[in-house]
């Protein structure tokens, strides 16, 4: 039942009858996945979780952009940040994630130059009125936000801003979902996949993982309303064993997504292997910037190393990323970790799962 019209985003009547087909269409356990951080915080904010069946278990995947980006990443952002004539120019969530000995905000404090802007743009702009300085943004994301990157990218090859530069740290959700399916001791059911994800690469981009492992896939939209529609297409698809790549958010996605923002992302990025905190080197998860744009890739241009991954100490999140762990289950949760001082990047991120579960849930 995908939701069409603005008024039916938030409608009680309608969430109460879906609320209600999925009580009465779950009869078995079953943990399904969302993978998306907005999902998590929208599933927590309407308290969906709680009008489901007890047979219903919601795991959060690794669909938090920052939470995702791994340990090295992070050190390599903050080695950046070190060199000289450099200005860091980055989306607001990245600059409490604590690297293995620094963060973005102590850097900040210790006197170098990083700015927060709002769009990749904003840091172009910066680079045009620094002409003497080198301007890096830090890329984090998934195909979501990849294609204005692209274009920022673009733009400087363009209008020749040879002293702006990105790091690319670029994440693609199709082999994350591969890579979980192989992941030992994760039983996952169906997945509720993301929607900002998907109005990009199109529903059939998760076609051949769907063919692979025959599991229940579902795009959802962000509206309570969007999200419960999805569960019950999930929860009847796995009651009547009958497993689809089915599309509730239609008024959004499409099969073939975004194809303008598909051709920015194969002229700016190739694919490349990624490592994802929690999970590892994914083989070809990832976005590197081409030849061709090498002026503008902050890897290839400064004396930085992306070194191996590592957690921090205490730290769940690799677990809480892969559905082995919910946030309570952290001996750090609520006591030496908390919004206000985290210790991982799961409690920095507004997407993330930590942050999630200690502003809504009552445990
Ligand atoms: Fe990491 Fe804090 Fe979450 Fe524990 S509660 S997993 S320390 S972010």
């Amino acid at each position: 039942m995908p939701i069409k019209h603005s008024d039916e985003y938030r409608d009680a009547e309608i969430s109460k009858h879906l609320a209600n087909r999925i009580h009465a269409t779950s009869t078995q356990n079953i943990r399904l996945m969302e993978v998306c951080g907005t999902h998590t915080v929208s599933i927590f904010r309407s308290g969906i979780r709680s009008i489901l069946p007890d047979t219903i278990a919601l795991l959060s995947g690794p669909g938090c952009p920052v939470c995702v980006t791994d340990q090295g990443e992070i050190d390599a952002f903050i080695e950046l940040a070190r060199q000289d004539d450099v200005i860091i120019t980055t989306f607001g969530d990245l600059m409490r994630v604590p690297g293995s000995n620094s963060s973005l905000q102590n850097e900040r404090a210790a006197g170098q130059d990083i700015r927060m802007v709002y769009s990749t743009f904003d840091a172009l702009q910066v680079a045009k009125d620094h002409p003497d300085k080198q301007i890096i943004f830090l890329g984090v994301g998934f195909e979501t936000t990849a294609p204005t990157i692209a274009a920022a990218i673009k733009s400087a090859a363009q209008d020749n801003v040879d002293n702006f530069s990105v790091i690319s740290a670029h994440k693609l959700v199709p082999p994350a979902l591969e890579a979980l399916m192989g992941l030992e001791n994760v039983e996952i059911d169906g997945f509720i996949l993301p929607g900002h994800v998907s109005v990009i690469i199109g529903l059939e981009a998760y076609r051949p993982f769907f063919d692979r492992y025959n599991i229940p896939c579902v795009v959802a939209g962000f509206e309570p309303t969007d999200i419960l529609s999805a569960i019950q297409m999930l929860v009847t698809q796995i009651k009547d064993k009958t497993p689809r790549l089915d599309n509730a958010y239609p008024r959004a996605v499409t099969n073939k997504g975004n194809t303008k923002a598909q051709d920015l992302l194969k002229e700016i990025f190739e694919i490349a292997d990624a490592c994802w905190r929690g999970i590892g080197i994914i083989p070809a998860s990832g976005l590197q910037i081409r030849d061709a744009f090498a002026v503008h890739d902050a890897a290839k241009r400064f004396d930085v190393s992306v070194g191996s991954s590592k957690s921090l100490k205490g730290c769940a999140c690799g677990e809480i990323l892969t559905g082995h762990k919910t946030p309570p289950e952290c001996a750090l949760y609520k006591k030496a970790c908390t919004p206000t001082d985290p210790v991982g990047p799961c409690m920095v991120s507004t997407e993330g799962t930590c942050a999630a579960y200690f502003r809504y849930h009552a445990d």
